[in-house]
């Protein structure tokens, strides 16, 4: 694998009591700039501009109103990229922000623009940090502008740009046969090499108390990088070094493909 994406959840960057969690951000950056250095492209995928804008501008809650949470993914993506340019700056590593909407994928002349930019910052050794742009994309049901989540936008990236590896950075260990949260019983399961409707049923339905609808986003990249033939891996984002051990090919989290 020598593209790889690297995506990380709110959790992972934004601790549950709104601060940030500059030590998981500070590990990225180390792992990322080694990778970098050992001749591979990588491409992050961060979530995390809404939790960091509202600890930026000393909220407690998400708005309820849309614009004004667009407002606050605004500064907090602001904030979230300068952190990670001070950060990485420690390991002289340079950074470029990639924002993104889902139309940019259907439109011929867009995608070939944003693939060019891919490129192009890739061959200057610069790293690309991306997210949806929450300004132009608003609506969870306006499937023409917007990617739904983080997940499936960094598996529609890492195919786009031939990544064959997805690491997925998540608050939970891999995939379980059953919702860890609501069966005590569930166990990790270390490979998986197809994504049908029986996995879906194993991530729990939206609606069961416990739901987070989390993993389902999660199957859904898997299903789009087995289709392309590629690979993901599910770990924990607790410690991002996790990261070395992915790559050394211990078996860590959960394997798709
Ligand atoms: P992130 O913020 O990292 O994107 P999410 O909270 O969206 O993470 O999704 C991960 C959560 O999905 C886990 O913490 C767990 O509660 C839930 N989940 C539901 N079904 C499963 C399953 N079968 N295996 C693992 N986790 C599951």
């Amino acid at each position: 694998a020598k593209r790889v994406v690297i995506k990380v959840g709110t959790s992972t960057l934004v601790y549950p009591d709104g601060s940030i969690n500059l030590r998981a951000i500070d590990q990225l950056a180390f792992v990322i700039s080694a990778m970098r250095h050992r001749g591979r492209e990588v491409v992050l995928v961060s979530s995390g501009a809404i939790g960091v804008g509202l600890n930026y501008m000393g909220l407690k809650q998400r708005p309820k109103a849309i614009p004004e949470q667009q407002a606050i993914a605004a500064i907090g993506q602001t904030e979230l990229i300068s952190i990670y340019k001070e950060r990485f700056a420690i390991y002289e590593q340079k950074i470029g922000q990639v924002l993104l909407t889902r139309d940019i994928f259907v439109y011929p002349k867009s995608h070939r623009n944003v693939l060019n930019t891919f490129d192009a910052l890739l061959a200057q050794n610069v790293v690309p940090i991306v997210n949806e742009n929450d300004t132009v994309a608003v609506d969870e049901l306006d499937h023409e502008t917007k990617f739904g989540d983080n997940d499936q936008l960094s598996a529609i990236v890492a195919t786009n740009i031939g990544a064959d590896l997805l690491i997925m950075l998540s608050d939970i260990d891999g995939f379980y046969n059953g919702n860890p949260n609501a069966d005590a019983k569930a166990q990790l399961l270390a490979h998986v090499e197809q994504v049908d409707h029986r996995t879906y049923e194993l991530a729990g339905g939206s609606g069961s108390r416990f739901g987070t609808g989390g993993m389902v986003t999660k199957l859904k990249a898997a299903e789009r990088m087995l289709k392309a033939d590629g690979q993901m891996i599910l770990a924990n984002g607790k410690d991002p070094a996790i990261i070395f051990q992915i790559l050394a090919g211990e078996p860590v989290g959960t394997l798709f493909g």
